[in-house]
């Protein structure tokens, strides 16, 4: 398939708790449709919070 372009990681599902199943009662079980039954979901990794800008001046001005 494709090649992955974005960083994405799995994450734990918190609906399920990994189980992929959401518990329905005695000895029910449906699966979990917010992972659809995988146990964990995409997350989209976001851009880390910028640097400010005078703290990049600042270490630039002094590596020179
Ligand atoms: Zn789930």
């Amino acid at each position: 398939m494709g090649s992955p372009a974005k960083h994405t990681k799995q994450e734990t599902c918190t609906a399920c708790g990994g189980s992929g199943m959401l518990r329905q009662g005695c000895d029910s079980y449906r699966t979990c449709l917010v992972c659809m039954g995988v146990g964990t979901v995409a997350v989209h990794d976001q851009e880390p919070v910028t640097v400010p800008a005078e703290m990049l001046s600042a270490s630039s001005f002094a590596a020179k």
